[in-house]
This record gives structure tokens, C-alpha cells and sequence, in this order.
């Protein structure tokens, strides 16, 4: 019989599975000398230990998510960051015209074509960053969920027509 093609996931799920029940069935040899099979009904409440080992799973759960949620670095908390880098440095104290927010973006992509024109690679990374951290500010600023926007337009660019109908450039 053709071994199954399962789905990558499925097959994942197995194999992270199947090396988990090794490790416990070594774990209980080393450790009660026994495993499950061997293990007699009148000596354990098998009820009892799995809604111990499932509370148990639930806080492992959460704890986990609760690390991930703070190491995830996401485009939106990028934002909130830099506006409150510059908000810190008294950039925000007094309320800017959004035009003069957008020239000083406009500023740092002339910045990047001037490290380009030099051919200064390190200096020119520099300023495209900064034409990044400028707008993440403006987007902390306004409140802007700047994640959910880039997601939408790059799933609508996916969309669109080749040279998006025939432009130029
Ligand atoms: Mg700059």
C-alpha cells in the first residue's frame, strides 16, 4: 500500500506528536521504572490526572501567548515607538502641520539619494530607515493602523494588472 500523503501540517502535528510520546514513555521508565501500559487502573485516578494535566495545559497556554505577545515586534507597535521616541525628545510638544511631517519624509528620501549618489551603502540604509521611522511617527501620531493599511494594499497590488494597466513606470 502507497504510504499516505498527508499534509505537511498533518505531518508535522505527528512527528511533534510521536516525539513527545517518546520522550515521556523514557521519562517514566527513568522515572517510575513503569510505563502507561504497564501502569495498574486501582493505582491511578485517570480522570483526575487529565483534567490536572489539561489545567495545566491551559496555563501553559497562556503563559506562552503572554511571551509572544511581548516579544512580537509588529509594524503598529513600531509606530506607537517612534512617536513616543519623538514625542520624548519634545518633537510633538507643539502640534505640527501633517505637511511639514510629509516634507520631513520627503527629506529623508532625498537623504537616501544623496548616500546613493555617493554610493555610500551604510548611509544609504541609514536614511531609508529613517524614512521609515518618520512615517511610523506619523502614523502613531494619528492614530493610523498602519499594519492593517499595508496588508490591504498589498493584497490589492497582488490583484492589480501587470505594469497596472499599461503604465510607464
Ligand atoms: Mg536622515
Amino acid at each position: 500500500m502507497n504510504k499516505l500523503e498527508r499534509p505537511i501540517t498533518t505531518q508535522n502535528v505527528l512527528d511533534a506528536f510521536a516525539r513527545v510520546l517518546d520522550s515521556q514513555y523514557e521519562k517514566g521508565i527513568k522515572k517510575y521504572g513503569t510505563t502507561i501500559d504497564q501502569a495498574k487502573d486501582s493505582d491511578y485516578d485517570w480522570n483526575l490526572m487529565a483534567l490536572e494535566e489539561s489545567a495545566d495545559l491551559m496555563k501553559y497556554l497562556i503563559k506562552e501567548n503572554a511571551r509572544l505577545r511581548k516579544e512580537k515586534t509588529t509594524i503598529n507597535t513600531l509606530c506607537s515607538e517612534a512617536y513616543e521616541i519623538a514625542k520624548s525628545k519634545g518633537w510633538h510638544d507643539e502640534e505640527r502641520e501633517t505637511g511639514t511631517l510629509l516634507a520631513l519624509i520627503h527629506s529623508e528620501v532625498s537623504e537616501a539619494l544623496e548616500a546613493d549618489r555617493k554610493g555610500d551603502k551604510e548611509h544609504f540604509a541609514e536614511e531609508i530607515a529613517d524614512i521609515f521611522i518618520r512615517g511610523f511617527d506619523l502614523c502613531g501620531l494619528k492614530g493610523i493602523n498602519l499594519e492593517y493599511h499595508i496588508l490591504k494594499k498589498m493584497e490589492y497590488n497582488k490583484s492589480r494588472t501587470y505594469k497596472h494597466g499599461g503604465k510607464a513606470y
